[in-house]
């Protein structure tokens, strides 16, 4: 038989790459507003026309580049923040995969100038869809202007995708604000069809947020500093009665880059307790500071999700800190006390220690130590004997995983959607479609990176037919679906045939659940979650216990089981809560 594999041509691996990267007008603002800031610019001017699909363009001061840079900029893995690597483990530019201009090359008109300090002339290089179409000295200021036009003109299926101007250009002022704000030091101007839109001189963290929100936010603000040896956090929370029923305003940056994060969200929220009502969410922008090393940002090209080492620490410290700076412990001297009492607790568990450190300032050492130890108590059930040891000031929840003890008793179910477990202090109350999509979550997840989803052969293979956006969505994702379990064949022209489905899942709803499942990846593609955490989240979504399912005792159990043996058994996927818990002293206190 005749060869049949071919290298794919550059243009098309850029194209490929693209997919992945540039979504659409507001994720070229990103790349580029990124690259001028890892080249020191200390003024960025962002010029659009209809909200990014006919014009984007960027003007920084920075350090520019050489004739040979700017040719090689647009080549795919060109970089020149990375040698090594070792450096992946040291990252503190902002990107660093060099795919950024050869994607964004790929699918449109591109038009680069370029000048260095040390030259009198610069380098304009047009190149269109990937081909470099002129290379030429040229006039221009010191620094690095590229325009970026006709965004995805050779890509119909994307540039169809793009929803109105109105929503596009909301995307890429949203991608401006999550830079403007950690970078108050730097000069934005940003105008649209000739409107000035933003013009931030160069200010801090308070004034940046007022010049942005205006200026009612300025009275509103309270400062968060929290500092220990492996991490500190600075930035400002909202009043709780500036709390807004949309969730937007919520900046939690990474050693300056944004992230999202619904577990961190989470430990935010939590601070507030009782000073926020149910519906509403606080504003914050934080910037948590980390040692590189103990992050992974690699995760996603789009880098808005990030792996802690520790990340039940960062929890607790977060949730800590936002307390201090909302005046929650204004009883400060008990609590401190009581904190103190605890850390000595946690070291004498290790044995060692002076005991001398306060609860929120942990050595780094000790934050080994520590991490381990909860680990340790979840393993062997020590738990029971004292669960003091183990409780932090900051988190009342993360006793939770250990204070299920030795009384066995039964859970039961409410209304069909809760379940209720008796534990030492009290019970839980578990939100059972809630966690049962966190359970599953977690198994998808761990299923994509690593091992393979047990499949159960159809007795009848299913031939389903798709609109031309759902199966080019669907296809995209064969690969991912077929690890998980599925046996998905592509049938063209619009059509899969189904053979396998993941052993757990009732195959007499294959259809439907794809529906659902497609459904619910549409709407989450807005957030740029990535392949592998949109599909774990969607199927876990999809393929749930729904509301109204009655369980048996041993369905309870084991839903109990699994949760509890979860990464983060709390919340949801979405970080909608999965689990209450009432302490007994609580309830005892609503009866007097
Ligand atoms: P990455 O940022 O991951 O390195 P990019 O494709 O975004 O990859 O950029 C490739 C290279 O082009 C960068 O490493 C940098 O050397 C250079 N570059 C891009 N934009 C600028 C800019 N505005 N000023 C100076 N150099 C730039
Ligand atoms: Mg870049």
């Amino acid at each position: 038989m005749a060869d049949i594999i071919q290298l794919l041509p550059e243009s098309i691996a850029n194209q490929i790459a693209a997919g992945e990267v540039i979504q659409r007008p507001a994720s070229v603002i990103k790349e580029l507003l990124e690259n001028s800031i890892d080249a020191g610019s200390t003024e960025i001017e962002i010029i659009l026309k209809d909200s990014g699909k006919s014009l984007i363009q960027v003007v920084d001061n920075g350090k520019g580049m050489s004739e040979t840079d700017a040719r090689l900029s647009f080549e795919r893995h060109a970089t020149s923040k990375i040698r090594e690597a070792a450096d992946l483990f040291k990252i503190n530019t902002m990107g660093f995969r060099g795919e950024a201009l050869a994607s964004i090359a790929s699918i449109a008109h591109v038009e680069l100038k370029t000048r260095t300090e040390d030259k009198d002339v610069g380098t304009r290089i047009v190149i269109n869809g990937s081909a470099i179409e002129t290379q030429e000295i040229c006039q221009t200021p010191r620094g690095t202007s590229i325009a970026v036009k006709n965004l995805f003109f050779n890509v119909p299926a994307r540039r169809n995708f793009l929803k109105t101007d109105a929503t596009e250009l909301s995307k890429i002022l949203e991608e401006f604000k999550r830079i403007a704000l950690i970078k108050p030091e730097i000069f934005f101007k940003v105008y649209h069809n000739g409107t000035e839109l933003y013009y931030l001189p160069s200010s801090n963290i308070r004034q940046r947020v007022v010049s942005i929100f205006g200026k009612k936010y300025n009275e509103k603000l309270l400062p968060v500093q929290e500092e220990t040896d492996a991490f500190s956090v600075q930035g400002f929370v909202g009043q709780a009665d500036s709390a807004k029923k949309s969730r937007g305003e919520q900046y939690l940056f990474v050693n300056e880059r944004f992230i999202k994060s619904n577990y961190l969200n989470h430990a935010i929220r939590l601070a507030y307790g009782d000073l926020l009502t149910k519906d509403v969410h606080p504003f914050y922008v934080l910037n948590l500071s980390i040692e590189p090393s103990q992050i992974d940002i690699n995760v996603h090209p789009t880098k808005h999700e990030i792996k802690f080492q520790e990340e039940r620490i960062v929890y607790n410290f977060l949730n800590v800190a936002i307390k201090h700076a909302l005046g929650k412990y204004s009883l400060r001297p008990m609590i401190d006390f009581e904190a103190e009492r605890q850390f000595q607790h946690v070291q004498s568990a290790i044995g060692g220690g002076s005991g001398q450190q306060e609860f929120s300032k942990p050595r780094k050492q000790e934050i080994d130590k520590w991490s381990s130890l909860y680990d340790e108590i979840k393993e062997n059930q020590l738990a029971a004997t004292d669960d003091t040891i183990y409780r932090s000031a900051a988190t009342e929840e993360s006793s939770l995983h250990s204070s299920f003890d030795k009384i066995k008793s039964k859970p039961f179910q409410i209304h069909s959607n809760y379940i209720v477990h008796q534990i030492k202090s009290g019970f839980v109350l578990i939100h059972q479609c809630y966690a049962h999509e966190r359970i599953l979550y977690e198994q998808y997840k761990n299923c994509l990176s690593e091992g393979q989803g047990n499949a159960q052969k159809l007795l009848f293979p299913i031939t389903i037919n798709y609109t031309p956006e759902r199966y080019t969505l669907l296809i995209n994702m064969v690969d991912e679906l077929n690890h998980l379990g599925y046996e998905i064949e592509n049938f063209g022209e619009n059509s899969i045939i189904v053979h396998a489905t993941p052993a757990e899942m009732d195959e007499n709803s294959t259809e439907e659940t794809l529906d659902r499942f497609l459904s619910s990846y549409e709407e989450n593609i807005e957030f740029q979650l990535g392949i592998a955490e949109n599909l774990a989240r969607s199927l876990a979504k999809s393929t749930s216990l729904k509301k109204g399912k009655r369980l048996s005792e041993e369905e309870m159990q084991s839903i109990i089981d699994k949760l509890f043996a979860c990464q983060n058994p709390y919340v949801n996927p979405e970080g909608k809560k999965a689990v209450i818990t009432y302490e007994i002293s609580e309830i005892e206190n609503l009866f007097k």
